[in-house]
């Protein structure tokens, strides 16, 4: 098998898991291989009129327990093994969180920082018209992910009640249903309150509830969190708000350490908007800037090096593989909170094990996305608008209960926390039969 593939990777970690249940052959069988893929070529006309192609793809893995749910990443390494390792992980999540949802997952093979925004706009239009007939509320609904953003699925919602439109559907409302094709959109066309905030606010859920369990307490605890995104933004704000103390954030590009502490996470974001990355964001009083790094003592770390830094917690908030066979030894972390998916290899996993790392496994850590994704389908379909404070709350129900799922599944078969999480899921499936 090749090392550090996605796909080689999750197929591993089910077959792991299996050896734990007497899980039917059928199920394991329809699990072992998506039930569709799709790939689609998508030809643009650039706006200096030069034409370039790209590759798109969405995998459908399995619908057992619903419409494919999953979202859609526009990234230059972008393979279709990672696309099928993200879609059954999604399958997986899915089933962890309790949500009626199978799993997909999509992509397409572009740096979109090499396009302009009607550029952009242009692809993600065609992107969904080739993929119109596979989606829909009731048969694939996807999401934002890396580079992908509420902006994006408003365009994915517009080509989408168009496609309706010249399908002449008998719909009733084509646009309220064509509005719950994807989740992850702006306020302004039927996206839910917190859906911005809840993957970073559900892996914060997550965190404090296993330090509770482990008896230890948040402001004894340093954290670095590699990436700086939606989730890794969100995630560094809510534990920092909960008195943990975040001392090393990066970006693709780089990143800041301050072993005395990041002050204010949300100054680091607005100097990251206003230079165009977050190195030099080292900041004193309302100013930032790379003159204060003396005075803050900080250092310049890399992304790879943010992983093995002393800290008690190192939160992967960016891409998959970044932990593997490699660099495993050297992390001193005690914990790591995948926020990212997929972020360890197997290899990886064995190596933490024996240095008694707790690995807070991404199916569980960011599940809080598709939870108030599910909120925001469900608002849709039954054309109901909940609160912020209502949204965290049942946020706050679901982590809760897989958690407690999880970490007693760990008890019970003496299994790292990962295949506990996988071992909770698909008990799931047993479930269903
Ligand atoms: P994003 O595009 O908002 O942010 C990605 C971040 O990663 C950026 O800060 C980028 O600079 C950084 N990055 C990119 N390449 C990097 C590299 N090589 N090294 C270090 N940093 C790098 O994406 P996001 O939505 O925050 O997603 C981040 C991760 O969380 C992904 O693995 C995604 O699948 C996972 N995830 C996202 C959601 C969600 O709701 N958005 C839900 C569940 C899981």
């Amino acid at each position: 098998m090749a090392k550090n593939n996605p796909w080689h990777q999750a197929k591993e970690q089910l077959a792991k898991t299996a050896t734990y249940i007497d899980m039917d052959p059928l199920i394991h069988a329809y699990l072992t291989e998506p039930e569709r893929i799709i790939q689609v070529h998508l030809p643009l006309r650039k706006d200096n009129g030069e034409v370039v192609t790209f590759k798109g793809y969405r995998v459908q893995h399995n619908s057992y327990k619903g419409p494919y749910k999953g979202g859609l990443r526009f990234h230059p390494e972008v393979t279709i093994d990672e696309v099928k390792a993200l879609s059954f992980w999604m399958t997986m999540k899915n089933a962890l969180i309790g949500v009626p949802f199978g799993g997909g997952k999509g992509g397409i093979t572009i740096d979109p920082k090499t396009l302009s925004e009607p550029e952009l706009e242009r692809l993600t239009r065609l992107f969904t018209r080739r993929l119109a007939h596979a989606i829909g509320p009731d048969k694939d609904i996807p999401a934002p992910d890396v580079n992908t953003n509420a902006k994006i699925m408003s365009w994915i919602v517009d080509e989408y009640e168009k496609y309706l439109k010249s399908q002449k559907s008998n719909l009733k409302n084509t646009k309220d249903y064509a509005q719950a094709v994807v989740t992850g959109k702006p306020l302004s066309h039927g996206g839910s309150e917190g859906r911005t905030e809840a993957t970073g606010l559900g892996g914060s859920y997550v965190l404090i509830d296993i330090i509770r369990r482990l008896r230890l307490s948040p402001k004894d605890l340093t954290v670095a969190v590699q990436g700086f995104g939606n989730v890794g933004y969100y995630v560094a704000y809510y534990l920092q708000k909960h008195g943990f103390k975040v001392v090393a954030i990066s970006d693709s590009k780089g990143g800041i350490y301050v072993p005395s502490g990041i002050k204010n996470v949300e100054q680091i974001l607005a100097c990251k908007k206003s230079n165009g990355h977050l190195q030099d964001c080292y900041c004193i009083g309302s100013t930032c800037g790379k003159h204060y790094k003396e005075k803050v003592q900080g250092k310049d770390i890399t992304p790879e090096k943010l992983l093995t830094l002393p800290v008690d917690i190192v939160i992967p908030a960016a891409l998959n593989t970044v932990i593997t066979e490699k660099n495993a030894a050297d992390i001193k972390a005690k914990i790591i909170l995948e926020m990212a998916n997929g972020p360890t290899t197997p290899e990886a996993d064995k190596i933490l094990e024996q240095k008694h790392v707790t690995v807070i496994p991404d199916i569980l850590a960011n599940a809080g996305g598709v939870a108030v994704s599910y909120f925001e389908w469900y608002q849709n379909i039954h054309h109901e608008t909940w609160s912020k404070k209502e949204v965290f709350e049942k946020l706050k129900t679901k982590i809760l209960k897989a958690t407690d799922a999880v970490w007693k599944t760990q008890k019970e078969y003496h299994a790292s926390m990962r295949d506990a999480a996988y071992i909770t899921a698909l008990k799931k499936f047993e479930e269903k039969n």
